[in-house]
């Protein structure tokens, strides 16, 4: 191994890898390290008895976003895998007392008139519906900088005109917790219409992997791409620190050795990078500050269902109670719910290959308070969780093979971060814009790529967009990072 490179890339998420791959495109010299054997970061895959279940769900745009731009940038667009959209599958969602089922498809429904069925079984009058359209059609057509002045506005104060029918607040309510791990009071409006306008511009097309890799596709698509530019990839090896000498980044401390570059690129999350790798006292105290108290998504408590038959032919689900509000606050409080927002992914009715013949693979997640690891009891809530699924997927508990549950100690662990947090720094209107953590950091020559610091719609894309716009910053020399700064 050579022991100097132009870029160190820490950590092999969607940010990291996709970080790898620009910039050992620009010819730099690459190494990326991943503490972990797997690759993917909270978009691995986890492979037992011959299942392969993922540790984050579904996918955004897939190879229409940021995860196929970072392809197309580096030459490598053969090696995006194939996606199922979700126009194309089964849904079910039970809203309060009501329960949806956009079945066998939304596509389906479309083609053969049946929508207004789905909008009487939610009371949904004509004239509520026609100021969906209109408001879908507007955010269509939202350049960024239209979208810019909302990212201040919360969701709360945005979608109000459109919040008569009870149902439909439920479902936008649930869906800013389950998108962003923020509630609508907090969360930005204008990473919404981002969201919005950019699934409308491609008819829908929100999607999931279908070559038997699951979420970690992505990231390993990245990987392969940063292999064939050259780069050097070395999983199983956690970076102890970042070198920092006269106050610039030199390399990164691996196994007790120090292995020099140009440049550091953390994807470690930026609270872990600034007061653990790097270490605090290199950094001003107000910035310190400023990251220690960043806002992050609810924690995310996950589980992994290997089933021994098919127990539903739905593809993707959701429970929101009806109260949503008092659900995440009493969630966030740390107080149990009496119901929690709650949604699966059976990811081998879409692609079989994740589960033997005749099996089943389902994940489910579910949200928790942003706590230190070690200091709660997550058990009771793991139960609840549990239970509520178990009514929502009636069968699920006979056929079990295994379960594997991950709670937001896990999940930190596993990524090395300070939280169990599902998403990231979190998208909120005191967080975005100017105010969203930078990717250029104090320190010369270090800087972060990952969902803590990107923005710019669902998580996974969040986190790779970061490592585009960082790209750009190499490539043309901004003088300014996209505006993002802190
Ligand atoms: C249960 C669950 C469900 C989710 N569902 C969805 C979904 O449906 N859609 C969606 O878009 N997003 C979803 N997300 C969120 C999404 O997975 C994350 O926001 C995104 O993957 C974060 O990517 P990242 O690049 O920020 O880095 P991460 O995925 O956090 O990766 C960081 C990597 O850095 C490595 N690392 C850390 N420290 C070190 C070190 N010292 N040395 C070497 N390596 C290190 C870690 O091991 C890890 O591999 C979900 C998340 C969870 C947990």
């Amino acid at each position: 191994m050579n022991k100097h490179y132009d870029t160190i890339v820490i950590g092999s998420g969607c940010g990291g890898s996709a970080a790898a791959a620009l910039m050992s495109s620009l010819r730099h010299r690459t190494l990326l390290i991943e503490k972990n054997k797997a690759i993917g970061g909270r978009a691995a895959l986890y492979e037992k008895d011959g299942f392969k279940l993922d540790h984050g769900h579904i996918l955004a745009r897939c190879d229409k976003g940021p995860h196929g731009e970072v392809l197309r940038l580096v030459g490598c667009a053969d090696l995006m895998p194939g996606f199922s959209y979700s126009q194309n599958w089964p849904i079910r969602a039970w809203l309060g007392d009501r329960q949806i089922d956009l079945y066998p498809s939304l596509r389906r429904l479309f083609l053969t008139g049946k929508m207004g069925r789905v909008g009487r079984s939610i009371d949904m009058k004509a004239g509520e519906f026609i100021a969906l359209a209109r408001m879908a059609a507007r955010q269509t057509f939202m350049s960024e900088r239209e979208i810019e002045k909302f990212d201040q506005v919360d969701l709360k104060t945005f979608l109000s005109r459109y919040r008569h029918n009870p149902y439909f607040r439920v479902f936008l309510e649930g869906f800013s917790v389950g998108i962003f791990g923020s509630p609508v009071w907090e969360a930005s409006a204008g990473e919404m219409i981002r969201i919005f306008r950019n699934v409308n511009r491609d008819l829908g097309a929100v999607g999931y992997p279908t070559n038997g890799e699951g979420v970690s596709a992505i990231p390993k698509a990245f990987i392969k791409a940063a292999r064939r530019h050259g780069a050097e990839i070395m999983t199983g090896a956690e970076v102890q620190s970042i070198v920092i000498e006269n106050g610039r980044a030199t390399g990164v401390m691996v196994n007790g050795e120090k292995i020099a570059a140009e440049r550091v690129i953390s994807n470690a999350g930026i609270m872990p990078t600034v007061t653990r790798l790097a270490g605090a006292g290199h950094f001003e105290s107000s910035y310190v500050r400023t990251i220690s108290n960043l806002k992050y998504s609810c924690s995310g408590l996950s589980f992994k269902f290997a089933l021994k038959k098919k127990i539903t032919d739905y593809v993707w689900g959701f429970e929101i109670p009806f109260d949503v509000q008092k659900s995440y606050n009493d969630m966030i409080a740390g107080r149990r719910p009496d119901k929690f927002i709650v949604m699966f992914f059976a990811s081998s009715n879409i692609d079989p290959g994740l589960a033997p013949e005749g099996c089943q693979t389902i994940s489910c997640i579910s949200g928790g308070p942003v706590v230190e690891p070690g200091t709660f009891d997550w058990s009771p809530w793991m139960r609840d969780i549990r239970s509520q699924i178990e009514r929502m997927l009636p069968g699920i508990n006979e056929n079990i093979v295994f379960c594997k549950e991950d709670n937001p100690d896990h999940i930190a662990a596993f990524n090395g971060r300070f939280y169990g947090d599902a998403v990231g720094a979190a998208q909120t209107i005191d967080q975005m814009g100017d105010l969203r953590p930078s990717m250029v950091s104090p320190i010369k020559n270090l800087y972060h790529v990952g969902a803590d610091v990107g923005w710019g719609g669902m998580a996974t894309e969040s986190a790779t967009l970061s490592a585009i716009y960082l790209y750009d910053h190499f490539r043309r020399r901004l003088s300014n990072d996209h505006g993002c700064v802190l």
